[in-house]
């Protein structure tokens, strides 16, 4: 027998923390329980069909079946610069200021190789997506975690962080509207992170995976619509949730032209880009009407005002949220997050999931998707109303 030994930047990485919840729904199923997921955050909604058949025509064109620039194509690059400029009021260079990426995620992780020698330390939000601080620590990095607390709107507070760890942090990574909380971030606080990253020079990553994914005529703002945030950073977006397009792999990074060229050549080294049908497709979704995208709200904001609803039914205080398509939710004062996710699978057969998974901030709260079909999700909360009397809060 060989024996392989895991590389320690491998090693290193989070512990997986769903791995109980998993274990249960294997349980239940097993016993014959008909389990729903309120976990997963991924449109169950197709995409729309004109996207399919660019896909389609483009597939067929011999020259999309060599490979592609890791770049992306020009034309791509183009249809990103034009809907920030149409969306955001923002203006791009196609060439200099965009790439291409294999989704968002590849993007989010790479960059930490791109800007991280050795124990360098980047600054992360807890609780956040996963992938930054995983990219981070793949690439020998050290994540310090900068905490989202509700009387702060789920906003950093740059003030807070020690001026020793801001001095030695070569990148900070923000997401607004924010998953898992489903906050919501303005310009102002764009401009107060630049202030923060011209101050300290830091390298600022803006995710803004949920930029379209926003209820009652809310616009969120790009980071670049900050003043001089181009000198301090990129922001990284995708077709994947505003267009149900997550399985087919695209998005971009935006903004500071030689960060943008330090991912490509990265890129060139790891990956040779994305199939170019589907960079026509995604181009498709962006220079679309995006009556798509208002019909997905639609159907989004019915799924969130029954499970607002329904928790207030119950005894919870909590609010509409205003972008993204999650709730994220206080546990009743009894439990942990890994506690009451388990009550309620027990009880009820409902995944949830805990907020603990998403940093040790996200303790106490767990987070509802919306991206569940309306019957199942309101069968779910039916059976939560029906099965959770007992709960105190
Ligand atoms: C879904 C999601 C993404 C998008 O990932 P893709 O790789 O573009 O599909 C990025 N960031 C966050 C926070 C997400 O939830």
């Amino acid at each position: 027998m060989l024996k392989f030994q895991e590389a320690d930047r491998v090693k290193n990485l989070p512990p997986y923390l769903f791995a109980r919840i998993e274990q249960l729904i294997a349980q239940k199923k097993e016993q014959g329980v008909d389990v729903i997921s309120l976990g997963i955050g991924d449109p169950d909604i197709p995409t729309p069909k004109y996207i399919i058949d660019e896909l389609k025509k483009e597939a067929e064109n011999p020259a999309n079946h060599q490979y592609p620039s890791s770049a992306g194509m020009l034309l791509y690059r183009q249809a990103v610069a034009d809907f920030y400029s149409k969306r955001f009021g923002v203006n791009l260079d196609a060439k200099e200021e965009v790439v291409a990426l294999i989704g968002s995620k590849e993007g989010i992780a790479h960059i930490s190789f791109c800007y991280l020698n050795e124990g360098d330390v980047v600054l992360v939000p807890d609780p956040g997506y996963p992938v930054y601080a995983g990219g981070a620590i793949l690439a020998g990095g050290k994540p310090y975690t900068i905490p989202l607390k509700s009387e702060n709107g789920f906003l950093p507070k740059y003030e807070d962080i020690p001026s020793d760890v801001a001095k030695k942090a070569k990148m900070l990574f923000i997401n607004y509207p924010n998953n898992p909380t489903g906050a919501v971030a303005d310009v102002k606080f764009f401009e107060e992170t630049v202030a923060f990253a011209k101050e300290y020079e830091i390298l600022v990553c803006h995710d803004i995976a949920y930029s379209e994914i926003a209820f009652d005529g809310y616009k969120p703002p790009s980071f670049l619509e900050a003043s001089g945030a181009k000198d301090v950073g990129i922001e990284f977006g995708s077709v994947s949730k505003p267009y149900n397009m997550t399985g087919w792999r695209i998005g971009w990074a935006v903004g500071h032209a030689e960060v943008i060229d330090a991912i490509t050549r990265l890129k060139s080294n790891i990956d040779s880009g994305q199939f170019q049908a589907i960079q026509y497709a995604a181009m498709a979704g962006l220079k679309g009407s995006q009556d798509d995208v208002k019909e997905n709200m639609r159907v989004y904001e019915e799924r969130r005002r029954i499970v607002v609803e329904s928790l207030r039914e119950m005894g919870w205080d909590i609010e509409y949220p205003k972008a993204t398509f999650y709730v994220w939710v206080p546990v009743p004062k009894s439990f942990t997050s890994a506690s009451f996710a388990e009550y309620v699978i027990e009880k009820t057969g409902v995944v949830i999931t805990p907020g603990n998974g998403y940093g040790e901030n996200g303790e106490g709260y767990f987070r509802i998707s919306l991206t569940v079909p309306t019957d199942r999700l309101k069968e779910a909360l039916d059976r939560m109303k029906r099965e959770l009397k007992d709960i105190k809060f």
